[in-house]
């Protein structure tokens, strides 16, 4: 199943896609809910990013491609670090090039998204707290994350979360094709196969340090061949059984 969220009108709403059509869900997908009898076109309404997490968990270096490409010894444990809910943008959405950065990179990724409140849970449990899995741009000012040190600057501009277009609830999150696309050339390229810690191990991570609450994220690190974007570039991360992510870089 895929799960939408869109705005109709004034209007937000969750739907699930039926082939080219969305049926309106009636109530929470997080919670009780139930498939109405209403379909909408796509065109008569705005794709928004799937869920508004609470706050995104992100994962460093967590491919081992990416690992050999940066010459680093593979890590021991994850490297966690957050965005905030407020860099959150829609599919088709704008991202921000900053006036204070001189290298954006894009950052394609699979997101987990949690179905229901998780403290403390272990690995083996991990499969029940989430709900499906969407498509992440963990877009990063290069120069500022060096620059700094720690990351939070460089990762946590407005804009600087794309997510969606769906939440596929069916897909095997430890084989899944992921590309990048910079203006349709393909940067990007592995499968979720490659990475180091596998989602029942990220949500069992994250969950020990702090509750996750439903609709939040956890971002689960980037393969090889990040590289940057200018003002005017179409970026998009595509993963297989979910969809197509694409923004457009403009000046922040
Ligand atoms: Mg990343």
């Amino acid at each position: 199943m895929k799960f939408v969220r869109f705005q109709q009108g004034s209007a937000v709403r969750y739907g699930v896609l039926e082939g080219e059509n969305i049926r309106i869900v009636e109530g929470d997908i997080f919670g009780q809910w139930a498939m109405g009898n209403q379909t909408v076109k796509p065109d008569a309404i705005k794709l928004l990013a799937p869920c508004v997490p609470s706050k995104a968990v992100c994962i460093g270096l967590n491919y081992h491609g990416h690992a050999k490409e940066m010459k680093i010894d593979l890590p021991q444990e994850p490297l966690m670090f957050l965005k905030p809910s407020s860099s959150l943008t829609h599919p088709g959405g704008e991202v921000e090039y900053p006036a204070i950065s001189r290298n954006l990179h894009f950052e394609a990724e699979l997101a987990i998204v949690i179905g229901k409140q998780a403290r403390k849970v272990a690995a083996a449990d991990a499969r029940g707290y989430i709900l499906g899995y969407t498509c992440a741009n963990d877009v990063t000012a290069r120069d500022i994350q060096k620059s700094d040190g720690q990351w939070t600057r460089g990762k946590s501009f407005d804009t600087f979360l794309p997510l969606g277009p769906c939440i596929a609830t069916d897909i095997d999150p430890d084989n899944t094709d992921l590309k990048l696309y910079l203006n349709g050339e393909v940067k990007q390229a592995s499968n979720t196969r490659d990475l180091i810690f596998k989602v029942e191990e990220l949500v069992a991570f994250a969950s020990q340090v702090m509750t996750l609450y439903p609709g939040d994220v956890i971002l689960t690190g980037t393969p090889a061949g990040v590289g940057p974007m200018q003002v005017g570039d179409k970026v998009a991360v595509e993963l297989a059984g979910i969809g197509r992510l694409e923004n457009t870089i403009v000046k922040g």
